[in-house]
């Protein structure tokens, strides 16, 4: 907990991509700044669902693994270093009678004169099976997310799911596993085309029609029971380890009480200098609605909103100051 006394000139909501850059941006510009996480780790999504997944569509890296993009971007973040809070959720913003605003958490309060939210899809959970019979399996073989490739080397795996995650983990832990099989409940993937055919010539077992009926062991998973949707004719299968690809629940939490205008549930609304309807409040990335338009969930267009924010923040700071912050190698950093 960092002093709750002291006025940051601007606190960012949010260590995701967008978050994280905007913190450079923020002491590009000589700004105080704090950064407040609800998660333990920096990255947003990238720490939270696909550290060891490559992304390929960031300027700069033709191919970079998730992980390794987060951990540049916290050490670009730290030429300036700001006051990371990490593990806290901002429950309410208040604006005080001087204009400056406090951020309260579950671990205490914060004051700022101006604020980011790059709180990306909100405070986001994996989609779980409703049969609670799955839960002592929890972290038990039973997973989410993969978050460390090892842990499946030489294991037989089953993978649950026919979007992105389900393909894509298939054929990165193909060749760490000792088997791969992916069960899906259609035959048509959500998955990009190009990942299911490179799956469907790949060594993965893929079982269309299928779904996951129980599993069991002896305090770990040792047998996962599918069963084909069309025929109810069940197969048990010996495995090590299942991953649930079932998608995402996203709750927004306390942002939509903040008093900020919304587009439907889900975004929250700004202009293109990424003004909320609350002065001094900014939004960038995939929380940000511009003029209302749904953002396009991609990396680089959060670092290009957070830039945007930081500089019109800066401009309301300091009123008739330029919003362009100059070039960056006309500086000595
Ligand atoms: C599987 C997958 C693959 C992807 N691949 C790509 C790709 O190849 N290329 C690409 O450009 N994009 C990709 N994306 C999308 C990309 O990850 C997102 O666009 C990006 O993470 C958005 O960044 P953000 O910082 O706006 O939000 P996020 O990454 O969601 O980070 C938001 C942060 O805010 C925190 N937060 C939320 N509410 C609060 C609160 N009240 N208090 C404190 N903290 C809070 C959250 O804990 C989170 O850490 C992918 C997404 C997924 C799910």
């Amino acid at each position: 907990m960092s002093d709750p006394n002291e006025l940051f000139d601007i606190t960012i909501i949010g260590a995701g991509p967008t978050g994280l850059f905007a913190a450079f941006y923020a002491g590009l510009r000589e700004m105080r700044c704090k950064i407040i996480d609800a998660l333990d780790d920096a990255g947003g999504q990238l720490t939270a669902l696909y550290p060891e997944k490559f992304i390929y569509d960031v300027p700069g890296f033709p191919k970079v693994q998730a992980q390794d993009l987060v951990k540049n971007m916290v050490a670009q973040a730290n030429t300036f270093p700001p006051v990371f809070c990490m593990g806290e959720r901002v429950q309410t913003v208040e604006r005080q009678a001087d204009g400056t605003m406090l951020l309260t958490t579950q671990k205490g309060v914060h004051r700022t004169r101006t604020v980011l939210i790059a709180a990306g899809v909100g405070a986001f959970q994996s989609k779980k099976l409703p049969d609670p019979a799955f839960i002592p399996f929890e972290g038990k073989g039973l997973f989410y997310s993969v978050k460390e490739k090892s842990v499946f080397r030489g294991k037989n795996i089953l993978i649950v799911g026919g979007g992105d995650s389900a393909v894509d983990w298939a054929l990165n832990l193909k060749d760490y596993a000792r088997k791969v099989t992916l069960i899906h409940r259609r035959d048509e993937f959500r998955a990009h085309g190009a990942s299911v055919t490179q799956l469907m010539s790949s060594p993965v077992e893929v079982k269309l029609f299928h779904e996951l009926k129980s599993v069991d062991g002896n305090g770990k998973i040792e047998r996962a029971v599918v069963f084909d949707n069309r025929t109810k004719a069940e197969t048990t299968l010996p495995v090590d380890a299942v991953i649930l690809t079932l998608g995402f629940s996203v709750d927004l939490g306390p942002i939509k009480n903040w008093g900020l205008e919304m587009v439907g549930n889900r975004y929250i609304r700004i202009n293109s200098k990424t003004e909320t309807s609350q002065p001094g409040i900014y939004a960038a990335g995939d929380i940000a609605a511009e003029d209302g338009i749904e953002p396009i969930n991609l990396i680089v267009d959060g670092l290009a909103a957070g830039t945007r924010a930081i500089n019109f923040a800066y401009q309301y700071l300091h009123p008739g100051s330029k919003a362009f912050p100059g070039h960056s190698s006309e500086k000595k950093l």
